[in-house]
């Protein structure tokens, strides 16, 4: 029999900038930076990667999994978000393999915090995650500073299933 193959999927997010609010991208609280408007914490970062997460193993996306007013999200961390798909993947029979992501924007500056970051999504996701960063050289709502993008990546693999149990012993 053909071992099943693994499955990739992909996830995009993005949000608009609001002056004074609290940043939380990749799991971290960034002081000093103004977050992302949006339903939950606006965490670009973590949301695609729930869509990557979901797109491969087939389970829709990130509208679909939370709805888009549902107040039990309202002000949801990215990483509480991670936690669910996990555990929704979990029930359907997937486990993540890995994920990576791409922050796109000005602010805040990554690299200092990127180790951080990394371990904050891993564990909530329970699967690495690299996390990388790019600017678009002033060009487009990102370059402006009027909003944060994110692009991800993620592999999933069946659940190994558990041993059977040996009635013999
Ligand atoms: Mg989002």
């Amino acid at each position: 029999m053909t071992a099943p193959l693994p499955r990739v999927g992909i996830g995009t997010d993005v949000h608009p900038v609001e002056a004074g609010r609290p940043c939380w991208l990749a799991g971290l609280e960034w002081p000093g930076a103004d977050g992302c408007a949006g339903h939950s914490d606006g965490d670009v970062a973590a949301h695609a990667l729930t869509d990557a997460v979901l797109s491969a193993a087939g389970l829709g996306d990130i509208g679909g999994l939370l709805g888009t007013d549902d107040p039990r999200w309202a002000g949801a961390r990215g990483a509480a978000v991670l936690v669910h798909v996990r555990e929704v993947l979990a029930e359907a029979g997937w486990e993540v393999g890995n994920a990576a992501v791409q922050l796109i924007g000005n602010t805040p500056k990554v690299a200092p915090r990127r180790a951080e970051a990394e371990a904050a999504l891993s564990a909530a996701l329970g699967a690495p995650v690299s996390v990388t960063a790019t600017t678009t050289d002033g060009l487009g709502l990102t370059g402006r500073g009027e909003g944060r993008a994110a692009v991800a990546t993620a592999l999933v693999v069946r659940a190994t299933p558990p041993a059977p149990v040996d009635s013999a012993q």
